[in-house]
């Protein structure tokens, strides 16, 4: 239903982009046919990477390749965990990493303005250095690309007091599949005038346009921030303690973070460091902020306090960047951790109402342990959101993939009875597309469907991703 790219079609790529930027050698294609998933079955070679410059190179190259019927899957970074960025059905990946620049920061209305290949992290320091905040923070922020985390509506560690990237997007500038070049949004603090496409846009996973530019909102940088690293002796305490902690509190922290104590081996393991209280069975991170030193003391220590009543074995307090940074590296180096120790992994980022956490945490345990399974836990605790995370030790490829299908499907009829859904940051794409039925209703994949229709009429940007 395709068509494979012919000679003819390479010429016109490179007569659009130039030669340095149309690429078949073999080693480059190996490298843009997969993203972090692991397993080869979420590997697929594209005929051909071409990368783009500008957004007037991707509207010829879209308007061509819907004309002929021919594949395009935009990639950012490729730190994906859900297959979005692999080219399940061949033709071109459409690079936008060399789309890398600030192209303005506004003070005047708090935005910044970006093309689609800025890593996360510099737009941080640009702003941070006027006191402003970008509250984007996905824990792969020095290694991913904005123009991912829009597509796929990255999470990350301050959700739970800022919301996920799409709350900081205002505005994008897309191509179309058809060619067309567009706005959507603007510098407005609100707009009511239609469907609200920004946020259909955000998380579309590169199924509806590839983004070209995008104003991020920022917002005032706090003053003094400090971070709890709170060990507890069990999972159990400790899960138990975060949504007692958010409701009777009545503090919303940046973040609650939680690793178990197989994640944490992991991580120290990796980076070859250790944190205090290493034995324990899981550790929290809470991090809050304030303008005023007192009366985030006065915070940190009634949560210290309510800590400990609740079975806290220990608080650190962190309030200088060495030992907090010290703190994040750990945390945001756990991913790298299992994909460097493990060669066949499968990270999960099911997603609960904070109340429901505890009973994810013994369903989890039950189903893993029905299945003969390794699985360390980690994540975004405060949001509900916890990477479950199974480990192969020694069963052959077959056996490994067949009994994931199992404990995947279990896992996720097991989340949406506690009213949760299968995914609460990493995306559907290629990985989850065959377990989307369990969480979703025929007729909202149908209005789903009629949606990417009316943007992709030929079916030809990023074909085979979430149904
Ligand atoms: C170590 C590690 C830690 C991580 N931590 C987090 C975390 O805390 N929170 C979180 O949410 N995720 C996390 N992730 C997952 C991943 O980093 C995010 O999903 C990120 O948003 C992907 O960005 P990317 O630039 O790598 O996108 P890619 O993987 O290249 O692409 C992701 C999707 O976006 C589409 N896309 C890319 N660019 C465009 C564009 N310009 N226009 C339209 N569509 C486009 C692609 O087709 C694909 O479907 C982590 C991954 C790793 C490896």
């Amino acid at each position: 239903m395709y068509k494979k790219i012919e000679r003819e079609d390479i010429n016109y790529f490179i007569n659009v982009v130039g030669n340095v930027n149309v690429s078949s050698d073999p080693e480059k294609l190996d490298i843009y046919s997969h993203d972090e998933v692991s397993g080869d079955k979420y590997k697929y070679l594209p005929e051909l990477v071409v990368f783009s410059k500008n957004k007037e190179q991707i509207s010829q190259i879209m308007k061509y390749c819907s004309e002929n019927k021919i594949p395009i899957t935009p990639r950012s970074a490729g730190t994906g965990l859900s297959g979005g960025a692999v080219p399940v059905m061949g033709g071109i990946v459409l690079s936008t990493e060399k789309m890398n620049k600030i192209v303005e920061f506004d003070e005047e209305t708090l935005t910044i303005t970006v093309e689609p290949g800025v890593i996360p992290d510099d737009i941080q320091k640009v702003v941070s250095e006027k006191g402003l905040l970008y509250a984007g923070d996905p824990c792969s922020s020095d290694a991913s690309f904005i123009g991912g985390n829009v597509a796929e509506n990255a999470g990350g560690n301050k959700v739970i007091k800022y919301g996920a990237t799409g709350n900081s997007v205002m505005a994008l500038e897309a191509v179309l599949p058809d060619g067309s070049i567009e706005w959507f949004g603007g510098k407005l603090v609100k707009d009511v005038t239609g469907y609200d496409l920004v946020s259909l846009i955000v998380g579309s996973e590169g199924t509806l346009c590839i983004v070209t530019k995008i104003i991020l909102k920022l917002i005032p940088l706090s003053k003094y921030i400090v971070d709890l690293l709170v060990p507890f002796k069990t999972i159990e305490k400790a899960i138990e303690f975060v949504p007692k902690m958010i409701i009777e509190s009545r503090i919303i922290p940046t973040s609650i973070e939680f690793m178990d104590n197989s994640s944490l081996v992991l991580t120290e393991k990796f980076l070859n460091s250790t944190l205090p209280y290493s034995q324990a069975g899981a550790h929290l991170i809470i991090e809050l902020e304030g303008n005023d030193k007192e009366t985030l003391a006065d915070e940190y220590e009634k949560i210290g306090k309510y800590c400990i009543q609740n079975g806290a074995l220990e608080v650190f307090v962190a309030d200088n960047k060495t030992t907090r940074n010290r703190i994040w590296k750990a945390r945001k180096s756990i991913a790298e951790a299992i994909s460097s120790l493990y060669k066949d992994f499968c990270m999960e980022d099911v997603v609960v109402p904070i109340n429901k956490i505890p009973e994810l945490m013994s369903e989890v345990k039950i189903i893993s342990q029905k299945n003969d399974l390794d699985c360390i836990n980690f994540g975004h605790a405060g949001d509900g959101n916890i990477h479950v995370t199974f480990l192969n030790h020694s069963r052959s490829r077959k056996e490994w993939e067949n009994i994931i299908d199992i404990t995947l499907r279990e896992l996720y009829e097991k989340t949406f009875s506690l009213g949760g859904t299968l995914s609460g940051e990493h995306g559907i794409g290629l990985k989850r597309r065959p377990y989307l039925p369990i969480v979703m209703s025929k007729e909202k994949i149908k209005i789903m469907k009629g949606i990417k229709k009316v943007f992709d009429p030929e079916g030809i940007l990023n074909p085979g991703k979430i149904f």
